[in-house]
């Protein structure tokens, strides 16, 4: 296993240390997977203090240093470092009311939410695998460390993990794990909106969010009843998350409301629930859409959520060709603002027009060009001025 230069220097200083020391989790997961890991996380039996005393040297940030993770820069990417813990009383199915350090690897390890992310691994010590990890991850298995039921009660997060990871890596989840997440799926209630919504961009952009959607359709009707399930098996190729998501409101009565509510409920990002809420209200039931439709959407929404539009028509089976209309009218420049037009306010005023007016016939000219009626030049648009 390939450690970049600034993990091996921590790992290094630690063991001088009389410490021990490992990469854990995704990484490792990811790694075993023949993939390149996003990032590195650290766990190492020293406790914060000794933690600093090692890296005072380095410039470290101590924002979770109370779960007992020091960050350190050490080059490259910032790295987090924890001490070994065991995850205290669970409040609320979310959060462990305190954290208790270890001098136990495999308590560490066992605190883990599935026995793919449970495996650690260092240089000297090569791969420590105690709950199979390995196995699960030759067999395609997500799998809940130790008892499913009562690992999903203590965080109810880990239920949405688990399909999530499901979802991304391609596998299947383990029967006993299941069944405990569907018995525990209520307790997602418990779970914050912005937890819910990034375990959820991730799951619907996993690469068998089809199956993995259609199998627990049950579990997202907890935290998403507005989407249309009868949808869920046959998502869009593309894995685009709002296409994606528009997919899934797309046939459903009063759709732009619902996604409003779902984005409210969930707490997205202003982008998710603008985009979305513009191209559902453009959405129609017609079959093909004409190049002058094409640019009065154009004008109504942005460039990008006018392609999104199109694609998600392309994904519900209709307006077949209307990509090419698009590109041909962006290659062409043909209007469709405002500013695209050959006048201007100033000339407008030059001709007595004033105030309110001046943006009513601007409107009106894009909308004579677009239609074809006029070309974009400037003599003939003053010309239909004069003529009205
Ligand atoms: P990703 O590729 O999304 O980063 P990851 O497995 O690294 O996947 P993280 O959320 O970064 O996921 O968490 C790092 C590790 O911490 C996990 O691999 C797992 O061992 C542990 N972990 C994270 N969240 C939980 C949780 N809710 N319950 C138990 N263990 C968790
Ligand atoms: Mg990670």
């Amino acid at each position: 296993m390939q450690l970049p230069e600034n993990v091996l220097t921590c790992i290094r200083l630690l063991e001088e240390n009389g410490h021990r020391a490992h990469v854990v989790g995704g990484c490792v997961r990811d790694f075993c997977l023949g993939k390149e890991p996003h990032d590195f996380d650290m766990t190492t039996d020293a406790t914060p203090d000794e933690m600093r005393e090692v890296f005072r040297g380095y410039r470290t940030v101590d924002t979770g240093i109370k779960h007992g993770t020091l960050t350190v820069l050490a080059g490259g990417e910032p790295l987090e470092i924890t001490t070994w813990r065991v995850d205290g009383e669970y409040a609320d199915h979310r959060h462990p009311q305190n954290v208790v350090f270890t001098k136990s690897l495999t308590e560490d390890l066992k605190r883990r939410d599935f026995t793919v992310n449970a495996m650690c691994y260092s240089p000297s010590e090569g791969l420590i695998d105690e709950f199979g990890g390995r196995e699960d991850l030759a067999a395609g298995i997500i799998r809940a460390v130790g008892e499913p039921e009562r690992r999903f009660e203590e965080d109810a997060l880990r239920i949405l993990r688990a399909l999530r990871f499901a979802s991304v890596l391609g596998f299947s989840v383990e029967k006993a794990t299941a069944d405990a997440l569907r018995e525990k799926k209520q307790l997602l209630g418990s779970v914050s909106a912005e937890r819910i919504f990034s375990e959820w961009k991730k799951l619907l952009c996993g690469n068998s969010a089809s199956r993995i959607l259609s199998e627990f359709a049950d579990v997202i009707e907890v935290f998403l009843p507005e989407a249309d399930a009868a949808r869920f098996p046959s998502l869009p190729e593309n894995g685009d998350f709002l296409l994606r998501s528009l997919y899934l409101f797309a046939g459903v009565e009063r759709a732009p409301e619902r996604y409003l509510a779902a984005c409210d409920r969930l707490r997205t990002d202003n982008e998710t629930k603008r985009r979305g809420i513009g191209v559902l209200s453009h959405l129609t039931d017609s079959l093909s859409l004409s190049k002058t439709e094409i640019l009065h959407i154009l004008f109504e929404i942005e460039k990008d959520d006018t392609e999104l539009l199109l694609d998600l028509r392309a994904a519900l089976g209709k307006g077949k060709g209307e990509k090419e209309i698009l590109q041909t009218v962006l290659a062409e420049r043909i209007p469709y603002r405002i500013a695209d037009l050959a006048v201007g306010g100033k000339d407008l005023t030059q001709r007595g027009i004033r105030g309110k007016e001046i943006g009513e016939t601007l409107k009106d000219l894009l909308f004579a060009v677009m239609d074809g009626e006029v070309p974009n030049e400037k003599e003939k648009l003053l010309a239909g001025i004069a003529r009205k």
